[in-house]
C-alpha cells in the first residue's frame, strides 16, 4: 500500500511518478469518452481539461516511469494536433468495433516484457510493451483492452439516428440510440412518415373549407400540384 498524498491530479504528478492505473471498469467508457474528444477545444476550453486529459492518459496507457514515452505524453499538452490524430485512430477503431468489421494498424514495433510476479494481482499490467513510439502504444492498448474485455467491447454500439450515427457504449442489450434524445428523434421521424399522408389529407381538407368559407360555397377548389411534401 502506498502513502496517500495530500493531492492529487495533474499539477501534482510529478514528471515521471508512476500513475495509479485506470481501474478496468473505467477503461472502456473512457476510451468511448476519449472518441469524442475534440483536442484542440479542449486546449481553448478550461484551463485544467487539456491537462486532465493527459494525465488520464498517462493512466491508462501505464506507462513504466522510465520510458521515453512518458516526456512524449506530456508534450502532447503543447501539441493538440498530435493528440487529436491519435485521438481520430481510437474513433476509427471503435467505429470499426462498433460496426463489427475489420480494423488493421501497422506498427513500427519495440518490445514486450512479462512480470511474472504481476501475474494475478490486481491493477497495474503484468505483460507490458515498450512501444517505439506514442501512436503505436496508444492503438495498441486499445486494441488490448478491447481485446481483453470482449463483454464490454460487444457494447460498443453505433446510433442508429440517421443524423448521429455516433458510437456510444451501450447500457442494456438491443439499445440502438445513444441517448433519450435520439429515440425521441427516430420516433416522431417514424410518426411523421407513417402520419404524413394523413396528415396531408387534413391539411388539405382544412385548405379547401376556408376557400370555402371565404369564397361562394360551391366554387371548387383547385387542386395544387404535388409536392414532394405530400408524400
Ligand atoms: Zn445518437
Amino acid at each position: 500500500m502506498t502513502v496517500s498524498r495530500k493531492s492529487k491530479g495533474p499539477n501534482y504528478a510529478a514528471a515521471n511518478e508512476r500513475l495509479e492505473p485506470m481501474r478496468k471498469e473505467r477503461i472502456l467508457p473512457w476510451l468511448v469518452d476519449l472518441s469524442r474528444v475534440n483536442a484542440a477545444s479542449l486546449a481553448d476550453g478550461r484551463p485544467g481539461d487539456l491537462p486532465n486529459l493527459i494525465y488520464e492518459l498517462r493512466q491508462w496507457l501505464d506507462l513504466e516511469p522510465d520510458e521515453p514515452l512518458n516526456a512524449e505524453v506530456r508534450g502532447l499538452e503543447k501539441n493538440p494536433a498530435r493528440l487529436q490524430a491519435m485521438i481520430d485512430r481510437v474513433t476509427e477503431l471503435l467505429g470499426a468495433v462498433a460496426d463489427r468489421k475489420r480494423f488493421r494498424a501497422d506498427y513500427s514495433g519495440g518490445s514486450v516484457i512479462l512480470d511474472a510476479g504481476k501475474l494475478g494481482s490486481e491493477g497495474g499490467r503484468a505483460l507490458s510493451y515498450r512501444d517505439a513510439n506514442l501512436e503505436d502504444a496508444v492503438l495498441r492498448v486499445a486494441l488490448d483492452d478491447l481485446y481483453e474485455d470482449v463483454e464490454a467491447a460487444m457494447r460498443i454500439q453505433r446510433c442508429v439516428e440517421p443524423d448521429c450515427l455516433r458510437v456510444f457504449l451501450a447500457e442494456r442489450k438491443n439499445q440502438k440510440y445513444c441517448s433519450h434524445r435520439c429515440a425521441n428523434k427516430m420516433a416522431s421521424r417514424v410518426y411523421r412518415k407513417t402520419h404524413g399522408k394523413e396528415r396531408a389529407r387534413r391539411e388539405r381538407a382544412r385548405y379547401e373549407r376556408r376557400v370555402r368559407e371565404r369564397t361562394a360555397s360551391n366554387v371548387k377548389v383547385a387542386r395544387r400540384p404535388r409536392t414532394r411534401g405530400d408524400s
